[in-house]
């Protein structure tokens, strides 16, 4: 069967087609797997808008470099944010400067750290998707339960499905897209069908072994062939029609939708999540900002993120940007589009 769908994706000749893989995840199985070489070249592959760290935008930045060096606070984070420029310095930078930033690969080591130092005020860089967003929820609850009053979160929460909607209603030419697996679990694959429907495209939802990109880009192109425009699971391992409502319930407890800022593209209506207002006591100043964008002078990541070039078709793409002296956003995080294309390119 596998044989037969590479068959017949390696030889497709018929107009050229552009799928959107939406997160990170999928751009690296891709290189893995070496897709690429396992289909015709008018089918392009190009990445989305899907590595939160890439779209925060530069003001959130130098909001946490200020609480660090501001005295008796430490601001708490993952470490893909570290090497991420605000308008004056990334966060090493501020830490090198003396800035108190300590690197968690957990949220929940927040409540630890907090409950050890109580005259410190901690504030916990809260980034990511809707995937990450429920242990935000639950890290809100244990700091609840256990009253803590020195630990707060600054939040730059997104949500895919806003993006996803305005792609398609900016980026004409994008044909079908490998729906996010990660976030589909949240979101279930109901989230995609207001988009196939109003758009006309095909939203497909696919694990992350190449044997199911493969088997999700047939199911894209043979929808485009025959004019269908669906939503179809094909993780339903992992991915429920509904989602997992469990999450999003306790989502909903703590946070609302707003408007989102993301850094590269400007606000895109809905696409934030904030803490409720009755929940500001936790809120480290996190509201999103209308800010004047910011992608250092010659980094073309507006372009990555909306799909409209590759990150090797960025003059500074290997030249000057690498993910040692990285330019722009996107080479910095490893889910983050031209970082990906050069650890495997
Ligand atoms: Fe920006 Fe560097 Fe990517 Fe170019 S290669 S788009 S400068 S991050």
């Amino acid at each position: 069967m596998i044989d037969q769908v590479i068959d017949e994706l390696k030889n497709y000749d018929g107009r050229p087609v552009k799928i959107m893989e939406v997160c990170g995840t999928h751009t690296s199985s891709i290189f893995k797997n070496g897709i690429r070489s396992m289909i015709s070249p008018k089918i392009q592959l190009i990445s989305g808008p899907g590595c939160p760290v890439c779209v925060t935008p530069s003001a959130y930045i130098d909001k946490l470099t200020e609480y660090s060096l501001k005295e008796n606070h430490c601001v708490l984070t993952f470490g893909d944010m570290m090497k991420v420029k605000g308008s004056k310095m990334t966060l090493t930078e501020a830490k090198a400067a003396g800035g108190k930033v300590k690197i968690l690969y957990s949220p929940l080591m927040a409540v630890a750290e907090a409950e050890q130092n109580r005259e410190i005020q901690y504030i916990f860089a809260a980034v990511g998707f809707e995937t990450t967003v429920p242990v935000y929820a639950l890290l809100l609850e244990e700091i609840r339960q256990k009253k803590l009053n020195n630990l707060k979160l600054m939040t730059s929460l997104k949500t895919i499905v806003p993006a996803l909607s305005f792609i398609c209603e900016n980026e004409k030419n994008i044909d079908g897209f490998l729906s996010p697996g990660h976030v589909s679990v949240i979101t279930g694959s109901k989230a995609y069908r207001e988009l196939a429907d109003r758009y006309r495209k095909p939203f497909v939802i696919a694990g992350f072994e190449g044997e199911h990109i493969l088997a999700a880009i047939y199911e894209i192109m043979t929808q485009i062939k025959k004019q269908r425009f669906e939503v179809k699971n094909m993780y339903a391992s992992a991915v429920t029609e509904e989602g997992n409502q469990k999450a999003a319930a306790f989502i909903k407890e703590y946070f609302e939708a707003a408007d989102g800022f993301w850094r590269g593209i400007g606000i895109i209506e809905g696409s934030a999540l904030r803490l409720k207002e009755e929940y500001g006591a936790y809120d480290a100043e996190s509201a999103e900002e209308e800010t004047k964008e910011d992608m250092p002078i010659g980094c073309k990541c507006t372009d990555v993120i909306l799909g409209r070039i590759n990150p090797s078709d960025c003059p500074l793409f290997k030249t000057v940007c690498n993910p040692l002296h990285a330019v722009g956003p996107c080479m910095v995080s490893p889910e983050g589009s031209c970082g990906i294309w050069y650890q495997n390119s």
